[in-house]
């Protein structure tokens, strides 16, 4: 039996109507004792469970409202301590300058309150106690703000409420003639330890078992309990430190592989132990328990009540506002977005023909980047070409239709964007934002966009609009955006929902400092793994051990806080019932199934061994061995199951190989992918890789009605497999929308502005028919250059002004390479064509005249024309009727990389665009012949080289088509025999690890003759 409940047992029967006050940490462990008492047979009145904080605001509240002073809660602490942070000088600071760490204002706050809490003020700290004068300088200084605010905005904090309450003993509602006691070694801070000693009435100490085995913490050495000595046959967690004073007793110790696995072991044993729900009790070592048991019991339909409760940055509106978070971070970009929209954490309030999934859909096809401006950009375009397409008579109904819904749901996404990004505010030219800004955009989104599925997604909203509304205390204060952010991350980050004490019918999840507080006849104890049960002996980040050794004795020490962890376990586990019919169990989970790794029991585990078997000699191996194999999430018998998927499991185990085929029959998804496995380890080539005679007849280009583009055919040759992927399943990677912050133009991107610069310049010397000076042009393709930066600037932003400055540099640099090249070209040399397109829609705006819409025609021979598509970069006159393609490349020049002409198949630009080329000259130039092709590496990184490639014959580019055809047509969509193909590829999850040698155990396989020969080409 717990001595204080029997204490407060006799004094509720020695003293029926007397006043009996009872100070307890929270109010809900006085009424977890008050039902305890009823429960166990005491009946009772005038027992009044209070906390130190609600006498003290009784005694001292009124007189700080009647000085104008609001006695109001601490919630903003870390945000308020960051402000007054921000607010000190940087130079020469100590905590200014790491300001940007994300936990600093927390660690601040922390102290500040424990200095308060201890009664010391900024005037009482001194230099001396201090490693660093800056450091004492500032945080004096920091602490002097905080109290200017408080006496200046009139504000009042716990201290102040406490200080204030011991200067009126006669408000205190405890009068001389109440007795009165405290839950014992509760962890009182020295205010309000004075609050208590100052306390009229009969003082009934407390009493509670002593730890055998164990010191008391330093700073309980004081206090005013009254310690008695267990007995080891009912309490005999008591001698967990002296296992030799104790029979063996009857615990109960299991691992499991995996906190999940632990957690269902634990619910296992509560439905074989045959009990009722509320007569048991599971005490997290970890609070990341918790949620594991709470959904656990979700699932099972178990009605739980959670001590600790859950924390609201883990329901859906937590989520969902922390994502909000990131998406301003990363400069609102798309893929932030998009994941949050797939995580079903946000619900398109107004939007109602277009779910979550659909609109992260819309996202990537709409190929949004970051930034605010890019969404506007990228969905109106997306938009533009959907009603392109529901007007073109040449489609379907079905598909117009189709197309139309498309853009109405694609432009009600931009209006739901929009709105969005409206409320957060744009940063100010002092790249500030005020404070109250941030929150009223996180409270609209909070209440229009996060998702509430469950009661609990409920109350977390509403709590979560509390905490974050608090930030209003803050006032007109502004600052960066992302610290503005993180206040508001903090704010999240600390709120806590569903908390709740123990409930009749109610399965109970409790901290392991409250343990056994209801006294539930069966009580697991989970996740007892080394380094997780008690805090590390690390020094407080902000006052060192020995700063506060000399500020002041109260405050706790690194050893302290240890040391108080452990003894508060001790004292709870001491007073545990482990007679007749009270069940203890303890656990912990071996594995960490996200680190993959193995974990290790605590100590608490190896004396809770060593009290089982009555043996202190007793050591980790012993335990190991002891404990046997680790519980999993598979059941030990049918019986044991929780529910259907354990049953299943069970009897798979039981049935051991022999159950294959029936699992298998019943997934059938499962059979296939064992069969496409073994298929592809075997030498023949077929389905599983990539053999579609089906889907070779449509992608057939010889049979198709739709242009190919030189790009996609070499890409065809590099990887069959992979143009199945794409233009056969319609497979579309995702760009994970991950940004890289020392980036801002992708190569791609800036070799698309780079090219259309080039055009534009070279354009308007042909239309002035000159050759290009740089000292002339220069001033015009510069600003022509800028405004093109300052456009791109503004549609997708650079992520630091660092990296916008150093890539300008390095494309204007480019550009103007670029012109002083073609300042210096060769006589008898004219670029007569730039961006020369054929087989696609001309713009309105196009003033090509060499492009044509129609394709070109490509034939093969033997019947066989295939119809071609593409843009020449430029072409340039070297003789009369004597041309050159040029093909623009803005990276690296890889010498080895650029061997042969065809490069089996992966190299055919040229020899396309040469055949192209003829077409489109023929109508301007008689009998207009393609010298040569040539690979401009124009920019700094590809020295200029020019790669030039002689025009191939037209048989030898027959060939090479003519087996690229084969192999598309004959649906042999092969992996690539080149594993380099492999390193940059988005499919490689649909390949596997050991592609390349599958595909080169298959070469000998007939049905890849084409291929064979198309890889030989050079
Ligand atoms: S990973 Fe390799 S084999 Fe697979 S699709 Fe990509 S390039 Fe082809």
């Amino acid at each position: 039996m717990d001595p204080f409940v029997a204490q407060l047992a006799h004094l509720c029967t020695a003293h029926r109507t007397r006043a009996k006050w009872v100070f307890v940490p929270t109010h809900a462990l006085g009424r977890t004792l008050g039902d305890r008492l009823v429960l166990e047979g005491t009946d009772w009145a005038n027992l009044r469970f209070v906390t130190p904080l609600e006498i003290a605001l009784r005694m001292g509240a009124p007189f700080l409202v009647e000085r104008g002073i609001d006695p109001s809660g601490e919630e903003i602490g870390p945000a308020l301590i960051m402000r007054l942070l921000l607010g000190l000088p940087e130079e020469g600071g100590y905590f200014r300058p790491l300001a940007d760490q994300p936990t600093m204002a927390q660690a601040l706050w922390m102290t500040v309150r424990e200095l308060r809490m201890a009664g010391v003020r900024a005037r009482q700290i001194p230099p001396e106690a201090f490693v660093s004068p800056a450091k004492h300088k500032e945080f004096r200084a920091l602490l002097t703000a905080y109290e200017t605010f408080l006496s200046t905005e009139k504000r009042g904090d716990m201290a102040t409420v406490y200080e204030e309450a011991v200067l009126h003993p006669d408000w205190c509602p405890i009068q001389p003639a109440d007795c009165w006691t405290e839950f014992p070694d509760a962890p009182w801070n020295p205010l309000q330890r004075a609050l208590i000693d100052s306390m009229p009435g009969e003082r009934v100490v407390p009493r509670a078992f002593a730890i055998a085995g164990s010191t008391l913490p330093r700073r309980y050495a004081g206090a005013h309990v009254e310690r008695i000595p267990a007995d080891p046959r009912t309490s005999a967690l008591a001698c967990l430190m002296a296992p030799e004073r104790s029979q063996p007793a009857s615990l109960q110790l299991f691992h499991a592989g995996g906190r999940d696995a632990e957690i269902e072991e634990v619910f296992r044993r509560i439905l074989a132990s045959g009990r009722s729900l509320d007569q048991v009790e599971i005490t997290c070592a970890t609070d990341e328990y918790a949620p594991l048991v709470w959904e656990k019991a979700c699932r099972y339909d178990w009605p739980i009540t959670i001590g600790p409760g859950v924390a609201a940055a883990l329901t859906r509106p937590g989520r969902a506002l922390l994502g909000l978070c990131s998406w301003i971070e990363t400069d609102f970009t798309a893929g932030v977005l998009r994941r949050l929209l797939e995580s079903g954490d946000l619900a398109l309030g107004g939007v109602d023909d277009l779910t979550p999934g659909q609109a992260a859909r819309l996202l990537v096809k709409a190929e949004a980047g970051w930034g605010r401006g890019t969404y506007d950009i990228s969905l109106r375009r997306l938009a533009k070409h959907y009603r392109a397409v529901a007007d073109d008579a040449d489609r379907s109904d079905e598909q117009r239709a189709a197309s139309l819904q498309k853009a109405g749901r694609t432009e009600r996404l931009l209006g739901w964007i929009a709105a969005i990004l409206a409320s957060v505010p744009a940063t100010a030219e002092d790249q500030q934002v005020a404070i109250h800004d941030i929150v009223d955009a996180a409270l609209a989104f909070l209440a229009a966009c996060a998702a509430k599925a469950s009661a609990l997604d409920g109350v977390a909203a509403v709590a979560l609009q509390d905490a974050v509304t608090d930030l209003r205390a803050l006032g007109s204060f502004r600052c960066p955006m992302l610290v503005a952010l993180r206040f508001v991350r903090e704010r999240i980050e600390g709120v806590s929902v569903g908390r709740d004490r123990s409930r009749p019918g109610h399965l109970h999840v409790s901290r392991l400092a409250q343990a056994g507080l209801p006294n539930r006849p069966l009580l697991f104890i989970v996740g007892l793994e080394e380094g997780r049960v008690f805090p590390a002996a690390v020094e407080d980040p902000v006052l060192l051990d020995s700063e506060r050794q000399r500020i002041s004795s109260a405050l706790r020490c690194s050893s302290d806080r240890t040391e108080e962890a452990v003894h508060a376990v001790f004292a709870r586990l001491a007073v545990v019932d482990t007679a007749a019919g009270g069940e203890v169990c303890l656990s912990y989970s071996c594995r960490d199934l996200r680190e993959y790794r193995g974990t290790f029991p605590s100590w608490l585990m190896l004396q809770a061994y060593r009290l089982q078997t009555g043996d202190p000699s007793k050591s980790y191996p012993h335990l190991k061995a002891a404990l046997g194999a680790p519980k999993s999430c598979v059941p030990e018998s049918a019986a044991a199951a929780l529910g259907d998927a354990g049953w299943w499991l069970d009897g798979l185990k039981r049935a051991g190989a022999a159950a294959k085929p029936s699992v298998l029959r019943q997934f059938p998804e499962l059979a296939q992918g064992i069969r496409a496995g073994e298929a592809r380890e075997a030498p023949a080539f077929g389905a599983y890789d990539g053999f579609v005679p089906a889907a070779g007849k449509v992608l057939d280009p010889c049979a198709r009605e739709r242009p190919a583009s030189s790009t996609q055919l070499q890409e065809a040759a590099e990887c069959p497999f992979r143009h199945f992927l794409e233009y056969g399943l319609g497979l579309q990677a995702v760009d994970e929308g991950e940004r890289d912050n020392d980036v801002w133009l992708e190569p791609m991107l800036r070799g698309t502005e780079l090219h259309d610069l080039y055009a534009a310049m070279l354009a308007k010397c042909r239309d002035e028919k000159r050759k290009p000076n740089f000292r002339k042009d220069w001033p015009w393709l510069l600003d022509r250059t800028r405004d093109r930066l300052k456009a791109l600037r503004h549609e997708m932003p650079p992520p630091s002004e660092e990296v916008f400055e150093r890539e300008t540099q390095e494309f204007i640099a480019d550009v103007e390479l670029f012109l002083k090249a073609e300042n210096d070209l060769e006589d008898g040399r004219t670029p007569i064509g730039f961006e020369v397109s054929f087989g696609r829609a001309l713009d309105a705006d196009s003033s090509e005249p060499l492009a044509r819409a129609e394709p070109i025609v490509i034939d093969l021979g033997n019947g066989r024309r295939f119809r071609l598509a593409g843009r020449i970069d430029r072409i340039d006159q070297i003789g009369p009727s004597s041309f050159e393609i040029i093909d623009y490349k803005t990276g690296g020049y890889f010498a080895p990389d650029w061997q042969g002409t065809f490069a089996g198949g992966r190299r055919l630009q040229h020899a396309l665009y040469g055949i192209a080329a003829v077409e489109l000259l023929k109508r301007t130039y008689p009998r207009p012949t393609i010298a040569r092709g040539v690979y401009y590496f124009s920019s700094a990184k590809g020295q200029q080289e020019r790669r030039l490639i002689e025009r191939p014959s037209r048989a030898a580019t027959t060939a090479v088509l003519s087996d690229l055809q084969q192999v598309i047509a004959s649906g042999t969509f092969v992996h690539a025999a080149d594993e380099s193909a492999c390193k940059w590829c988005d499919f490689g999850s649909a390949c596997g690890e050991h592609v390349s040698e599958q595909a080169a155990a298959k070469q000998g396989d007939r049905k890849l003759d084409a291929y064979r020969r198309l890889v030989a080409h050079e």
